[in-house]
């Protein structure tokens, strides 16, 4: 099939042989969607709609719709996927306090390039050390680490919402971001009981997402206290 070239269309031939009036070529339809910015309005007032033009419009918009959706189902997945991975070791983490007669609650931080920057899990019984939380001790060993007490543009893997104290330990750490596993409907300050990670009082807001690897990280801590009452 013979593609018309529309510049040879127009050079070539007389404008009244093709269109029937003499000294006034006659806009191609075609051209004036493809062209004009507002083809689309433009072919439908003046009613001159090309069905080709109509149909690469269709098909391109279609495309980069379909690409826009795929571009975001990605992001969301690979960011799933992340969140998945450090709670696995976080998870891990718990394990070994679980071994060490500890609260199963391991905590990972990680820096902005995706690098571990500390893994630590509960120590409060073994350290005699009330505050020896998983989360303040990731944080205490990430800002030794990094050589700054402030930890901006990091983010918190915790396999049990956070208490009072690490919330606000986070907060004073200008932690960005706070991912954690099962929530703690007794304790938990970061929504289910209350929500300090985006207090008023604080000029500092960390953004939260909970519920990550939720039903492991609760069993384990399940599986714990069961056996510790038994
Ligand atoms: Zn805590």
């Amino acid at each position: 099939m013979v593609v018309p070239d529309r510049v040879w269309h127009y050079d070539r031939f007389p404008s009244k042989k093709i269109h029937g009036l003499p000294g006034r070529p006659r806009k191609d339809p075609s051209r004036l969607i493809l062209e004009s910015p507002l083809g689309w309005s433009a072919a439908l007032r003046t009613g001159s709609l090309c069905r080709t033009g109509l149909l690469k419009r269709t098909f391109l918009y279609i495309k980069i719709m379909l690409l826009a959706i795929g571009m975001r189902n990605w992001q969301t997945e690979s960011a799933l996927e992340r969140d998945e991975f450090f709670m696995g070791l976080a998870f891990a983490e718990a394990e070994k306090g679980c071994a060490q007669a500890e609260v199963p609650v391991g905590a990972v931080l990680v820096g902005a390039d995706g690098q571990v920057l500390s893994r630590e899990h509960n120590r409060p019984i073994s350290s005699n050390d009330p505050t020896g939380h998983a989360e303040i001790l990731a944080i205490r060993s990430a800002s030794a680490r990094v050589g700054n007490y402030r930890l901006p543009e990091t983010t918190l893997y915790v396999t049990l919402e956070p208490c009072v104290m690490c919330v606000g330990a986070m907060v004073h750490a200008r932690v960005k971001r706070l991912v954690f596993g099962a929530p703690d409907p007794r304790s938990g300050a970061a929504g289910s009981v209350l929500d300090l990670t985006g207090a008023s009082c604080f000029n500092h807001r960390i953004d939260v997402t909970g519920g990550v690897l939720a039903g492991r990280c609760a069993e384990i801590l399940r599986a714990f206290f069961e056996q510790r009452r038994g």
